[in-house]
Protein backbone atom coordinates (compact mmCIF):
# COMPACT_ATOMS: atom_id res chain seq x y z
CA UNK A 1 0.00 0.00 0.00
CA UNK A 2 2.56 2.77 1.13
CA UNK A 3 5.04 1.22 -2.03
CA UNK A 4 2.15 1.39 -4.03
CA UNK A 5 1.65 4.87 -3.45
CA UNK A 6 4.97 6.13 -3.14
CA UNK A 7 6.15 4.41 -6.95
CA UNK A 8 2.71 6.50 -8.48
CA UNK A 9 3.78 9.72 -6.33
CA UNK A 10 7.37 9.35 -7.63
CA UNK A 11 6.57 8.25 -10.96
CA UNK A 12 3.69 11.38 -11.76
CA UNK A 13 6.54 13.90 -10.12
CA UNK A 14 8.83 12.23 -12.78
CA UNK A 15 6.38 13.29 -16.26
CA UNK A 16 4.48 16.89 -14.30
CA UNK A 17 7.45 18.21 -12.29
CA UNK A 18 10.33 19.92 -14.23
CA UNK A 19 12.36 19.52 -10.72
CA UNK A 20 11.70 15.79 -10.46
CA UNK A 21 11.82 15.34 -13.96
CA UNK A 22 15.69 16.84 -14.29
CA UNK A 23 16.33 15.45 -10.96
CA UNK A 24 15.71 11.85 -11.96
CA UNK A 25 17.43 12.18 -15.03
CA UNK A 26 20.97 13.39 -13.99
CA UNK A 27 20.78 10.57 -11.30
CA UNK A 28 19.86 7.72 -13.76
CA UNK A 29 16.92 7.59 -10.99
CA UNK A 30 14.17 5.40 -12.81
CA UNK A 31 10.53 5.39 -11.29
CA UNK A 32 9.90 1.69 -11.64
CA UNK A 33 10.15 -0.22 -8.46
CA UNK A 34 10.77 1.16 -4.83
CA UNK A 35 14.34 0.96 -4.55
CA UNK A 36 14.56 4.18 -6.54
CA UNK A 37 12.73 6.22 -4.22
CA UNK A 38 16.14 5.31 -2.13
CA UNK A 39 17.89 6.72 -4.23
CA UNK A 40 16.26 9.90 -4.62
CA UNK A 41 18.83 13.35 -3.37
CA UNK A 42 16.85 14.28 -0.46
CA UNK A 43 15.03 17.93 -0.61
CA UNK A 44 15.72 20.46 1.48
CA UNK A 45 14.37 24.07 2.10
CA UNK A 46 17.38 25.80 0.60
CA UNK A 47 16.04 23.33 -2.81
CA UNK A 48 13.22 24.81 -2.18
CA UNK A 49 13.88 27.91 -2.23
CA UNK A 50 15.54 27.81 -5.47
CA UNK A 51 13.33 25.55 -6.97
CA UNK A 52 10.01 27.07 -5.86
CA UNK A 53 7.49 26.97 -9.32
CA UNK A 54 10.28 23.97 -10.94
CA UNK A 55 8.42 21.45 -8.18
CA UNK A 56 4.98 22.65 -9.05
CA UNK A 57 3.19 20.25 -11.25
CA UNK A 58 2.28 21.37 -15.19
CA UNK A 59 -1.04 19.45 -14.25
CA UNK A 60 -2.03 22.69 -12.13
CA UNK A 61 -2.42 26.46 -12.47
CA UNK A 62 -0.72 28.05 -10.37
CA UNK A 63 -3.00 30.76 -9.33
CA UNK A 64 -5.69 27.82 -8.22
CA UNK A 65 -3.30 26.73 -5.45
CA UNK A 66 -3.55 27.77 -2.31
CA UNK A 67 -0.48 29.12 -1.14
CA UNK A 68 1.34 28.62 2.96
CA UNK A 69 4.07 30.61 4.02
CA UNK A 70 6.28 29.06 6.49
CA UNK A 71 9.60 29.85 8.40
CA UNK A 72 9.51 26.72 9.89
CA UNK A 73 12.87 26.84 12.40
CA UNK A 74 15.47 27.70 10.88
CA UNK A 75 14.28 31.07 9.39
CA UNK A 76 14.00 30.54 6.27
CA UNK A 77 10.50 31.47 4.63
CA UNK A 78 9.33 29.41 2.05
CA UNK A 79 5.98 29.72 -0.35
CA UNK A 80 4.13 25.89 -0.40
CA UNK A 81 1.22 25.08 -2.36
CA UNK A 82 -1.57 22.67 -2.55
CA UNK A 83 -4.84 22.32 -4.17
CA UNK A 84 -8.17 23.17 -2.49
CA UNK A 85 -9.11 19.31 -2.40
CA UNK A 86 -5.72 18.28 -0.70
CA UNK A 87 -6.98 20.81 2.12
CA UNK A 88 -9.88 19.29 2.92
CA UNK A 89 -8.02 15.99 2.96
CA UNK A 90 -5.39 17.39 5.26
CA UNK A 91 -8.29 18.14 7.61
CA UNK A 92 -10.12 15.42 7.46
CA UNK A 93 -7.09 13.08 9.03
CA UNK A 94 -6.88 15.93 11.65
CA UNK A 95 -10.19 15.56 12.51
CA UNK A 96 -9.96 11.80 12.21
CA UNK A 97 -7.15 11.48 15.14
CA UNK A 98 -8.98 14.01 17.62
CA UNK A 99 -12.10 11.36 17.06
CA UNK A 100 -10.56 8.45 18.22
CA UNK A 101 -9.18 9.93 21.33
CA UNK A 102 -12.56 11.97 21.88
CA UNK A 103 -15.00 10.71 20.26
CA UNK A 104 -17.82 13.57 20.49
CA UNK A 105 -15.08 16.13 20.05
CA UNK A 106 -16.64 17.43 16.04
CA UNK A 107 -18.94 20.42 16.22
CA UNK A 108 -17.83 21.12 19.64
CA UNK A 109 -16.85 24.71 20.77
CA UNK A 110 -12.64 25.42 20.25
CA UNK A 111 -10.30 28.14 21.53
CA UNK A 112 -7.70 28.54 18.55
CA UNK A 113 -4.75 30.16 20.28
CA UNK A 114 -3.09 31.77 16.98
CA UNK A 115 0.20 34.12 15.77
CA UNK A 116 -2.14 37.11 13.94
CA UNK A 117 -3.46 37.73 10.81
CA UNK A 118 -0.76 35.93 8.39
CA UNK A 119 -2.19 36.58 5.42
CA UNK A 120 -3.51 39.75 3.74
CA UNK A 121 -6.74 41.10 3.80
CA UNK A 122 -9.52 40.79 6.24
CA UNK A 123 -9.19 37.81 9.00
CA UNK A 124 -10.51 36.62 11.98
CA UNK A 125 -7.20 37.10 13.76
CA UNK A 126 -6.70 40.60 13.13
CA UNK A 127 -7.86 41.28 17.02
CA UNK A 128 -6.42 39.62 19.93
CA UNK A 129 -10.16 38.40 20.53
CA UNK A 130 -12.61 37.23 18.17
CA UNK A 131 -15.31 34.82 17.83
CA UNK A 132 -16.43 32.96 14.74
CA UNK A 133 -19.93 32.24 15.43
CA UNK A 134 -20.67 30.03 12.42
CA UNK A 135 -17.82 27.44 13.26
CA UNK A 136 -17.54 27.90 16.83
CA UNK A 137 -14.00 28.76 17.53
CA UNK A 138 -12.80 31.74 20.04
CA UNK A 139 -9.41 32.96 18.20
CA UNK A 140 -7.16 34.02 21.12
CA UNK A 141 -3.68 35.50 19.75
CA UNK A 142 -0.53 34.70 21.67
CA UNK A 143 1.95 36.60 20.51
CA UNK A 144 1.48 39.14 23.15
CA UNK A 145 0.90 38.14 26.96
CA UNK A 146 1.01 40.39 28.55
CA UNK A 147 -1.28 40.89 32.57
CA UNK A 148 -4.20 42.77 30.45
CA UNK A 149 -4.57 40.14 28.08
CA UNK A 150 -4.04 37.12 29.53
CA UNK A 151 -6.63 38.46 31.93
CA UNK A 152 -9.28 39.11 29.10
CA UNK A 153 -8.61 35.88 28.03
CA UNK A 154 -9.11 34.13 31.06
CA UNK A 155 -12.72 35.52 31.46
CA UNK A 156 -13.16 35.40 27.51
CA UNK A 157 -12.79 31.35 27.70
CA UNK A 158 -14.91 31.34 31.08
CA UNK A 159 -17.88 33.00 28.92
CA UNK A 160 -17.64 30.85 25.59
CA UNK A 161 -16.94 27.24 27.94
CA UNK A 162 -14.67 25.47 25.45
CA UNK A 163 -14.42 22.03 24.93
CA UNK A 164 -11.46 22.16 23.36
CA UNK A 165 -8.52 24.54 22.96
CA UNK A 166 -5.72 24.04 20.35
CA UNK A 167 -2.71 26.25 21.51
CA UNK A 168 1.47 26.22 21.38
CA UNK A 169 2.65 24.91 24.23
CA UNK A 170 4.82 27.97 25.26
CA UNK A 171 1.28 29.62 24.46
CA UNK A 172 -0.06 27.54 26.74
CA UNK A 173 2.16 27.72 29.75
CA UNK A 174 2.80 31.26 30.14
CA UNK A 175 -1.38 31.74 30.33
CA UNK A 176 -1.14 28.36 32.98
CA UNK A 177 1.76 30.34 34.73
CA UNK A 178 -0.19 33.61 35.00
CA UNK A 179 -3.49 32.21 36.23
CA UNK A 180 -1.76 30.59 38.69
CA UNK A 181 0.05 33.65 40.12
CA UNK A 182 -2.75 35.50 39.73
CA UNK A 183 -5.41 33.38 41.45
CA UNK A 184 -7.59 32.12 38.47
CA UNK A 185 -8.64 28.63 38.92
CA UNK A 186 -8.13 26.70 35.00
CA UNK A 187 -9.57 23.52 36.37
CA UNK A 188 -12.76 25.00 36.26
CA UNK A 189 -13.13 26.05 32.92
CA UNK A 190 -14.93 22.97 31.88
CA UNK A 191 -11.93 21.93 28.56
CA UNK A 192 -11.69 18.52 27.82
CA UNK A 193 -9.70 18.41 25.31
CA UNK A 194 -6.20 20.24 24.66
CA UNK A 195 -4.23 20.23 21.46
CA UNK A 196 -0.81 21.12 21.67
CA UNK A 197 1.28 21.58 18.37
CA UNK A 198 3.80 23.49 16.57
CA UNK A 199 6.39 23.27 18.81
CA UNK A 200 8.33 20.28 20.72
CA UNK A 201 6.48 19.41 23.88
CA UNK A 202 8.41 18.61 26.67
CA UNK A 203 7.30 16.08 29.68
CA UNK A 204 7.23 18.92 32.14
CA UNK A 205 4.89 20.91 29.50
CA UNK A 206 2.17 18.22 29.29
CA UNK A 207 2.63 17.64 32.61
CA UNK A 208 2.08 21.08 33.87
CA UNK A 209 -0.72 21.20 31.13
CA UNK A 210 -2.01 18.24 32.72
CA UNK A 211 -2.01 19.41 36.14
CA UNK A 212 -4.16 22.60 35.00
CA UNK A 213 -6.50 21.12 32.96
CA UNK A 214 -7.33 17.75 35.67
CA UNK A 215 -10.09 17.08 32.99
CA UNK A 216 -9.03 17.39 29.78
CA UNK A 217 -7.44 14.78 27.15
CA UNK A 218 -4.06 16.27 26.15
CA UNK A 219 -3.07 15.64 22.63
CA UNK A 220 0.57 16.30 20.89
CA UNK A 221 -0.14 16.93 17.20
CA UNK A 222 2.91 16.82 15.30
CA UNK A 223 3.08 18.45 12.61
CA UNK A 224 4.30 21.15 9.90
CA UNK A 225 2.93 23.94 7.57
CA UNK A 226 4.44 22.09 4.96
CA UNK A 227 2.78 18.80 5.51
CA UNK A 228 0.52 19.78 8.07
CA UNK A 229 -0.37 16.89 10.68
CA UNK A 230 2.54 14.12 10.56
CA UNK A 231 2.09 12.34 13.62
CA UNK A 232 -0.66 12.80 15.91
CA UNK A 233 -0.61 11.38 19.83
CA UNK A 234 -2.82 8.55 21.36
CA UNK A 235 -3.90 8.00 25.19
CA UNK A 236 -0.85 6.37 26.03
CA UNK A 237 1.26 9.45 24.62
CA UNK A 238 2.65 7.71 21.50
CA UNK A 239 3.24 9.68 18.62
CA UNK A 240 1.75 7.41 15.80
CA UNK A 241 2.38 8.62 11.78
CA UNK A 242 -0.40 9.31 9.90
CA UNK A 243 0.71 6.76 7.68
CA UNK A 244 -1.89 7.52 5.01
CA UNK A 245 -0.77 11.35 4.56
CA UNK A 246 3.18 10.62 5.12
CA UNK A 247 5.97 8.52 4.37
CA UNK A 248 8.24 8.91 7.36
CA UNK A 249 12.25 8.17 7.17
CA UNK A 250 14.86 8.67 9.62
CA UNK A 251 18.27 9.39 7.36
CA UNK A 252 21.89 9.08 9.03
CA UNK A 253 21.14 6.84 11.72
CA UNK A 254 22.94 6.91 15.27
CA UNK A 255 23.43 3.49 17.00
CA UNK A 256 20.10 3.59 18.78
CA UNK A 257 17.76 4.47 15.73
CA UNK A 258 17.67 8.50 16.24
CA UNK A 259 18.86 10.29 13.09
CA UNK A 260 17.15 13.38 10.73
CA UNK A 261 13.50 13.09 9.65
CA UNK A 262 12.44 13.04 5.97
CA UNK A 263 9.39 13.22 4.91
CA UNK A 264 7.25 12.50 2.35
CA UNK A 265 3.57 13.75 1.75
CA UNK A 266 1.57 11.15 -0.15
CA UNK A 267 -0.99 13.37 -1.08
CA UNK A 268 0.36 16.30 -2.42
CA UNK A 269 0.45 15.74 -6.11
CA UNK A 270 0.38 19.80 -7.36
CA UNK A 271 3.97 20.67 -5.21
CA UNK A 272 5.27 16.92 -4.51
CA UNK A 273 7.81 17.22 -1.68
CA UNK A 274 9.83 13.30 -1.38
CA UNK A 275 12.19 12.53 0.88
CA UNK A 276 12.41 16.36 2.58
CA UNK A 277 14.16 17.11 5.27
CA UNK A 278 12.50 18.86 7.83
CA UNK A 279 15.02 19.63 10.28
CA UNK A 280 14.10 17.47 13.31
CA UNK A 281 15.83 14.68 14.95
CA UNK A 282 13.95 10.87 15.74
CA UNK A 283 13.87 7.93 15.43
CA UNK A 284 10.63 5.20 13.81
CA UNK A 285 9.48 2.28 16.65
CA UNK A 286 7.34 -0.45 14.73
CA UNK A 287 6.63 -2.43 17.98
CA UNK A 288 3.64 -1.81 18.97
CA UNK A 289 1.75 0.45 21.27
CA UNK A 290 -0.95 -0.05 24.32
CA UNK A 291 -3.46 1.53 22.15
CA UNK A 292 -5.60 0.00 19.55
CA UNK A 293 -3.64 1.69 16.46
CA UNK A 294 -1.74 -0.22 14.59
CA UNK A 295 0.43 2.97 12.95
CA UNK A 296 4.26 3.10 13.87
CA UNK A 297 5.64 5.40 16.49
CA UNK A 298 7.61 8.54 16.12
CA UNK A 299 9.39 9.54 18.82
CA UNK A 300 11.21 12.56 18.86
CA UNK A 301 14.61 13.78 20.60
CA UNK A 302 14.52 17.32 19.20
CA UNK A 303 12.27 19.27 17.20
CA UNK A 304 10.96 23.33 16.51
CA UNK A 305 10.64 25.07 19.96
CA UNK A 306 10.28 28.69 20.10
CA UNK A 307 9.74 31.04 22.96
CA UNK A 308 9.08 34.37 24.55
CA UNK A 309 11.35 37.08 25.73
CA UNK A 310 10.18 39.92 28.15
CA UNK A 311 10.09 43.46 27.11
CA UNK A 312 8.43 46.31 29.26
CA UNK A 313 6.02 43.73 31.72
CA UNK A 314 5.44 41.81 28.54
CA UNK A 315 6.29 38.38 27.49
CA UNK A 316 6.19 38.46 23.82
CA UNK A 317 6.27 35.28 21.46
CA UNK A 318 9.19 35.05 19.06
CA UNK A 319 7.18 34.39 16.14
CA UNK A 320 6.04 38.26 15.83
CA UNK A 321 9.78 38.53 14.26
CA UNK A 322 8.64 35.77 11.82
CA UNK A 323 5.39 37.42 11.10
CA UNK A 324 7.08 40.57 10.53
CA UNK A 325 9.60 38.71 8.06
CA UNK A 326 6.65 37.07 6.21
CA UNK A 327 5.07 40.44 5.33
CA UNK A 328 7.77 42.34 4.51
CA UNK A 329 8.23 39.31 1.83
CA UNK A 330 4.69 39.27 1.13
CA UNK A 331 4.64 43.12 1.05
CA UNK A 332 8.27 42.98 -1.62
CA UNK A 333 5.87 39.90 -3.81
CA UNK A 334 9.34 38.21 -3.04
CA UNK A 335 11.47 36.31 -0.94
CA UNK A 336 14.35 39.46 -0.15
CA UNK A 337 14.80 37.75 3.12
CA UNK A 338 16.00 34.34 2.86
CA UNK A 339 17.35 33.43 5.92
CA UNK A 340 17.39 35.25 9.69
CA UNK A 341 18.28 34.92 13.12
CA UNK A 342 17.13 37.27 16.10
CA UNK A 343 19.04 37.93 18.98
CA UNK A 344 18.44 40.40 22.20
CA UNK A 345 20.98 42.55 23.07
CA UNK A 346 19.04 44.27 25.71
CA UNK A 347 15.60 44.35 26.73
CA UNK A 348 14.70 46.62 23.84
CA UNK A 349 17.06 46.35 21.43
CA UNK A 350 17.59 43.12 19.23
CA UNK A 351 19.78 42.39 15.83
CA UNK A 352 18.57 40.59 12.70
CA UNK A 353 20.95 38.73 10.53
CA UNK A 354 19.50 38.79 7.51
CA UNK A 355 20.60 36.35 4.47
CA UNK A 356 19.34 37.69 1.07
CA UNK A 357 20.70 38.17 -2.16
CA UNK A 358 19.84 41.88 -2.47
CA UNK A 359 21.01 44.28 -0.69
CA UNK A 360 20.57 48.09 0.11
CA UNK A 361 17.54 47.61 2.17
CA UNK A 362 18.49 46.92 5.42
CA UNK A 363 17.16 50.70 6.50
CA UNK A 364 13.71 49.94 5.49
CA UNK A 365 13.51 46.45 7.05
CA UNK A 366 14.73 48.14 10.34
CA UNK A 367 12.08 50.45 9.98
CA UNK A 368 9.17 48.42 8.36
CA UNK A 369 9.91 46.10 11.57
CA UNK A 370 10.23 48.37 14.17
CA UNK A 371 6.88 50.17 13.11
CA UNK A 372 5.68 46.41 12.46
CA UNK A 373 5.93 45.63 16.96
CA UNK A 374 4.77 49.27 17.24
CA UNK A 375 1.76 48.78 15.63
CA UNK A 376 0.95 45.18 16.79
CA UNK A 377 1.99 44.79 20.01
CA UNK A 378 2.41 48.99 20.93
CA UNK A 379 5.73 48.22 21.72
CA UNK A 380 8.99 50.52 21.13
CA UNK A 381 12.13 48.57 20.21
CA UNK A 382 15.34 49.11 18.02
CA UNK A 383 15.97 47.10 15.74
CA UNK A 384 19.73 46.60 13.98
CA UNK A 385 19.40 44.59 10.74
CA UNK A 386 22.80 43.15 8.94
CA UNK A 387 23.27 41.33 5.80
CA UNK A 388 25.56 38.01 6.81
CA UNK A 389 27.20 35.23 4.43
CA UNK A 390 25.97 32.99 6.78
CA UNK A 391 24.04 32.59 10.48
CA UNK A 392 25.58 32.02 13.92
CA UNK A 393 25.65 28.00 14.93
CA UNK A 394 25.12 27.55 18.80
CA UNK A 395 28.78 26.08 20.15
CA UNK A 396 27.24 24.24 22.33
CA UNK A 397 23.98 22.47 20.62
CA UNK A 398 25.80 23.00 17.14
CA UNK A 399 22.75 24.02 16.33
CA UNK A 400 21.16 27.10 14.31
CA UNK A 401 18.92 29.23 16.47
CA UNK A 402 16.95 31.24 15.01
CA UNK A 403 15.55 33.14 18.41
CA UNK A 404 18.39 34.22 20.81
CA UNK A 405 16.18 36.32 23.57
CA UNK A 406 17.96 37.31 27.25
CA UNK A 407 17.16 34.92 29.68
ZN1 LIG B 1 -0.91 4.37 20.81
Amino acid sequence: MVESNLLRLMQYAGMNCPYYENLFRMNNINVFNIEDFFKIPVLTKQIIQQNERLIISRAYRIEDLIVERTSGSTGLPLYCRYDKEERVRRSMFLWRERKRNSPSIIGQRMVNFHAGNRVQGTSLRENNIEIDEKNKVLYLNYLDMNKNTVTEYYNAIARYKPFFIRCQPSAICEFIRFCKKNGLETSSLGVEYIELAGEFVHDYVAEEVKNAFPNAFVANQYGAQEFFCIAYSCRFNSLHILEDSVYVEILNKDQDGFGEIAITSLNNYAMPFIRYKIGDIGRVIHTGCNCEKQEAILELKSARSCEYFELNGHKVHGNIFKNCIEKFNANKNDLFIRQFQVFQVSEDSFVINIISERDGFTEEFKNFTENYIKSRMDLVVNVKAELCEELQINPVSRKLKMYNFLK
